[in-house]
């Protein structure tokens, strides 16, 4: 039964997903401020806490255990929620849809594993011999924190005077805030599936993982609505897959489909018959694009 133009489970779906990514988008700003708030007051074991590679390094396993169980299950819904890093570069790119005053443009790229298994070999093998530079140097959280506390809390917060300046420390700082910025402008989530061992961890449980996005060839109408507002740069249109193992679970695509044809779902979706698939573009989307 048609509502509004979509179906009525179409249309519920459509309220759900806007709903989830709703709450999803207020969940990871409350997770990047509490964390910069923690540190301006003086509050750190606050931040300590919600860290995930650090927790590897000072054998709290606990947390690491619990997030891997996690993205077995949903995915990588720690990128899309609790890292406030990811938040930072999701608040940098949609900075620059609103200062080029442009529209998503994203388009799918292809995977970078090479890149992924170095960086977080490097990390890898950096700690094991000692040094925690390195692994402290690509870890989200305390990327994150070097910038809130170089940036902010030295000259604003608590610890003004406590702790002398470093010129390291704050030229680290600043290469990673501008090598954030420069890459998350136009290509959203590049760090999170290249340079970051956290993504690349749990882009491995992700991969297989019970709850991910998945297209239906069968509604699919290629309109291309979903690849241009993925940030992880992961739906291939042509094949309608999605890289789950670069997908950080946002709903950003979910939510712009005109016929509900990409889902957060169950189960792995087999093409038993291919010839079914509705590859006509514009005038079924016309006819279905939510008002
Ligand atoms: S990939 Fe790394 S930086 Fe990106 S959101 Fe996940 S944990 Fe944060
Ligand atoms: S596939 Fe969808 S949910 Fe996954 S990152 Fe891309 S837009 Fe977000
Ligand atoms: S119909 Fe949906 S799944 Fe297919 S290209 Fe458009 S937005 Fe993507």
């Amino acid at each position: 039964m048609a509502y509004g133009g979509l179906s009525r489970k179409n249309h519920y779906l459509c309220f759900m997903y806007k709903s989830i990514r709703l709450v999803r988008i207020i969940i990871s700003l409350v997770a990047m401020v509490i964390p910069a708030w923690a540190l301006l007051c003086g509050y750190e074991s606050v931040f300590v806490r919600m860290r995930v590679f650090t927790s590897l390094l000072s054998g709290v396993g606990l947390c690491l255990v619990f997030w891997a169980i996690v993205t077995l299950i949903y995915g990588r819904i720690y990128c899309s929620t609790v890292c406030p890093l990811g938040t930072l570069m999701d608040c940098v790119s949609n900075t620059r849809r609103v200062v080029c005053r442009s529209k998503s443009d994203y388009h799918y790229t292809l995977p970078s594993p090479r890149t992924r298994i170095v960086f977080l070999v490097a990390a890898i093998i950096a700690l094991v011999g000692g040094s925690v530079f390195l692994p402290t140097l690509f870890d989200p959280y305390s990327a994150y924190s070097r910038m809130i506390e170089e940036f902010f809390v030295r000259p604003f917060g608590r610890a003004y005077g406590a702790v002398s300046f470093s010129i390291s420390s704050f030229s680290v700082a600043v290469v990673t805030a501008l090598g954030i910025v420069a890459a998350s402008w136009r290509r959203g989530r590049l760090v999170c599936n290249t340079v970051c061992p956290v993504g690349t961890v749990l882009g491995v449980g992700s991969k297989r993982s019970y709850f991910h996005i998945e297209i239906d060839p069968d509604k699919c109408i290629n309109c291309g609505k979903c690849e241009s507002v993925c940030k992880a740069q992961c739906i291939k249109l042509p094949e309608k897959t999605v890289d789950a193992s670069r997908c950080v679970v946002c709903f950003n695509c979910t939510t712009v489909c005109p016929n509900q044809a990409i889902n957060y779902k169950s189960g792995r979706y087999h093409i038993d018959m291919p010839m079914l698939q509705n590859i006509s573009q514009g005038s079924a989307a016309q006819t279905s694009t939510p008002k």
